[in-house]
């Protein structure tokens, strides 16, 4: 979750859509939030016809998360992740704890997060940050499941938090990376993956990221767009305060691609492939199946 104040609308011209050459996995689509209730199964057509077939639900609170499961157990190729986001984690407590811990249980849920620490909004105070993320980090522990990571101004902190957690923790993401080269080699070296948002296509912010993804071994690598929020700006229109979705990931592909020197069918099928593993998803599950909102074989 990205700017959670910005305005969007659900246009998205024609031209706008184009088809990844192999299967794309985004691993952190808001698909609950409220911008995607009156269109959910067109975005998801779009995201079919752009060959995304695999979506992560992003779960940022405890309704989030629950909503992320639903669409999980009604659409094919979703899955949920299940989490307290850092900006609320001050209403973190031992009822959250439990509700956390039993949908950390089902299957559709792959991941513990999205958690975390933001020293850059401070929505909630870094001690209530803190708190909220050392738990997650032992339910992670206690679920077996991997971490989707959110962390903003606060990369000495959440290093140190990891790295006393790492041997008990099987796996984690930071997602939407966003920091300086020091801090992605201590991720590396803590055998973390990184997961990549349209930010690096963002000219007022991003630009530092076309250095350092080719850093990045492709095994550890993962593509997301954070949708609804960080509308890529290499897009050819100007489309101001519009809605990002899932059919957009093409475009971050292509800009991570060009500044690695690999082509985009390289970049989408490894990426693809790291994200199914990394989240422990089923061989053979369906791709996204919109417009079908029957019940699921399990
Ligand atoms: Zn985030």
């Amino acid at each position: 979750m990205a700017d959670p104040t910005a305005p969007f609308d659900d246009f998205l011209p024609e031209a706008l859509q184009f088809r990844s050459p192999a299967p794309l996995a985004d691993i952190g689509a808001n698909l609950t939030h409220a911008s995607f209730d009156r269109d959910f199964d067109a975005v998801l057509g779009r995201a079919r016809a752009a060959n995304v077939t695999t979506l992560i639900v992003t779960g940022t609170d405890l309704a989030h998360a629950e909503q992320a499961v639903e669409l999980a157990r009604r659409v094919t190729g979703l899955y949920a992740t299940a989490g307290v986001h850092p900006h609320d984690a001050s209403g973190w407590d031992s009822a959250l704890a439990s509700a956390m811990r039993e949908l950390h249980r089902l299957p559709e849920v792959v991941a513990v997060g999205e958690c975390g620490l933001d020293f850059n909004r401070n929505f909630s105070t870094p001690a209530e940050q803190e708190r909220a993320f050392e738990a997650q980090l032992g339910l992670a522990a206690e679920s077996g499941k991997p971490l989707f990571l959110h962390e903003r101004d606060a990369g000495r902190r959440m290093n140190e938090m990891l790295r006393a957690w790492r041997d008990d923790i099987v796996d984690a993401v930071i997602h939407c990376f966003t920091a300086d080269r020091e801090t992605l080699f201590s991720y590396l070296d803590m055998d973390l993956h990184i997961g990549l948002t349209g930010w690096i296509c963002d000219e007022r912010r991003g630009h530092h990221l076309r250095e350092l993804v080719g850093e990045i071994p492709l095994e550890r690598m993962m593509v997301e767009t954070d949708s609804p929020y960080l509308l890529p700006r290499n897009l050819p229109a100007k489309l101001k305060g519009r809605r990002n979705e899932p059919s957009l990931l093409p475009w971050i592909v292509r800009e991570i691609a060009h500044w690695r020197g690999d082509d985009d069918a390289t970049l989408a099928r490894a990426t693809h492939d790291t994200a199914r593993a990394f989240f422990r998803l089923p061989a053979g599950d369906g791709a996204i199946n919109p417009g079908h909102a029957q019940q699921k074989e399990s």
